[in-house]
């Protein structure tokens, strides 16, 4: 069959693909996947059909009718995977950011009613369509960093209405335009401010009043914020253990503070993602490695310490030795990482993590996917797959994170369609 779209003299072309294809990238494979020079990819409507050595391109299937970008002295690669958003939310934190650089913590905001609960004010008092709008706002912003799927938490309603209502938003975002999106239901964030210092209690409501309304097919996960002024291990386990009962996948905020063993737990369950992860040890990433049989991502996110001035970084050189795979992510959200640039988080992940470009990329596109269960999707470029596809303006992997938050990206297709700039 003709091809529809053709890029042909890419530089290289970054596959991701080569290893093992039943589980995320983890040890020697997260770096080692198939990188071709001089090479192809062509897609029939959206999907990829063929790639290779341009010495293998059947120019029978190139005709009239097929749209050819020349890569010529480019990279081209996978669409980007964004695992860990806080997409939707009224209002912003740039006034805490002030109150950040004279010195408070994050603890000491939240303590004051400030930090997550301001949020909550500004989207309680939203009307879903100014959500709706600010979140294609920034979807847009996403979609020019060349994402091409993006996970979207909920969490800052922490009622039943306005969680669900969140949830809504964020699948209505993803209609809307090209960038699909995956909602993941993180009403679990803190307690609400009507359930302050019951817990326990606000979970049950969870439990009682969300997840019956919730279709694992329409909302595949749901997450928690294990941590010191949010949920304790003991609580996170039982919520998690009774969305799973419910068929919902499973996610943790956990170590992001303090290592109090959530990641380690949330692996036992079988969980798809530990997310944040500073304070996991190599000791613990190892086990968590060992317990989930390789299939739980660790999703890193190194904007946060950076915009929260903290010196903890999560030791993603010592997880990958340990086995474990591991995803990046910016976390974007209006606290404590107002940031859409997954590049820069590639490249603060190889100066403060110890991951090469090629793990690097790996993290932001192939184990992302897993990390989202979109592995079948997305990730790679392997025949069947989406076609999803970055042409940047790059000539090399070594490039990619050396130009230090620069949105590399000269044209970004997805599902075969190239996106207006
Ligand atoms: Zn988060």
């Amino acid at each position: 069959m003709a091809y529809t779209l053709l890029l042909r003299n890419c530089a290289q072309l970054l596959t991701l693909a080569g290893a093992p294809a039943h589980r995320p990238l983890a040890g020697e494979n997260q770096g080692n996947w198939r990188l071709l020079p001089d090479a192809y990819v062509a897609c029939v409507e959206d999907r990829i059909v063929a790639l290779g050595p341009m010495s293998e391109l059947d120019e029978t299937l190139v005709t009239p009718a097929t749209t050819v970008l020349d890569a010529a002295g480019r990279v081209v690669m996978p669409g980007l995977v964004e695992c860990h958003t806080h997409l939707v939310f009224g209002g912003n934190r740039a006034q805490e950011f002030q109150r950040k650089l004279q010195g408070e913590t994050y603890l000491d905001i939240l303590a004051s009613g400030g930090g997550i609960l301001s949020t909550v004010r500004a989207t309680r008092a939203a009307s879903s369509e100014q959500l709706l709008d600010q979140a294609l706002h920034h979807l847009l912003g996403f979609r020019q960093y060349g994402v091409t799927t993006l996970e979207a938490k909920s969490g800052y309603g922490l009622d039943a209405e306005t969680e669900l209502r969140l949830l809504e938003v964020a699948q209505e975002a993803g209609r809307r335009q090209p960038v699909r999106v995956v909602p993941t239901f993180l009403g679990a964030h803190v307690p609400g401010p009507e359930y302050r210092g019951r817990p326990t209690e606000y979970l049950q409501m969870l439990v009682q009043e969300v997840l019956p309304n919730l279709h694992p097919q329409d909302v595949p996960f749901v997450d928690i914020f294990c941590e010191e002024g949010a949920f304790s291990v003991s609580e996170t386990r039982r919520y998690l253990e009774q969305a799973q009962a419910l068929g919902f996948r499973l996610k943790i905020h956990a170590e992001q503070l303090h290592d109090l063993g959530g990641c380690e737990m949330a692996a036992e369950l079988g969980a798809v993602s530990i997310d944040h992860a500073d304070y996991l040890t190599p000791a613990g990433a190892a086990r968590v490695a060992r317990v989930s049989g390789g299939n739980t991502v660790a999703v890193l996110l190194p904007l946060v310490p950076l915009f929260l001035r903290q010196e903890r970084y999560a030791p993603g050189r010592a997880f990958i030795d340990a086995g474990l795979p591991v995803a990046l992510s910016t976390d974007f959200n209006p606290g404590s990482c107002p940031s859409k640039n997954l590049w820069l988080a590639l490249s603060v992940a190889c100066l403060k993590m110890g991951l090469t470009p090629a793990e690097a990329v790996a993290a932001v596109t192939l184990n992302a996917a897993w990390a989202i269960g979109q592995q079948q999707q997305c990730g790679s470029l392997e025949p069947g797959k989406r076609a999803d596809i970055l042409l940047l303006h790059v000539p090399s992997l070594e490039e990619i994170p050396y130009w230090l938050g620069e949105n590399p990206v000269q044209q970004v297709i997805i599902g075969g369609q190239l996106q207006p700039a």
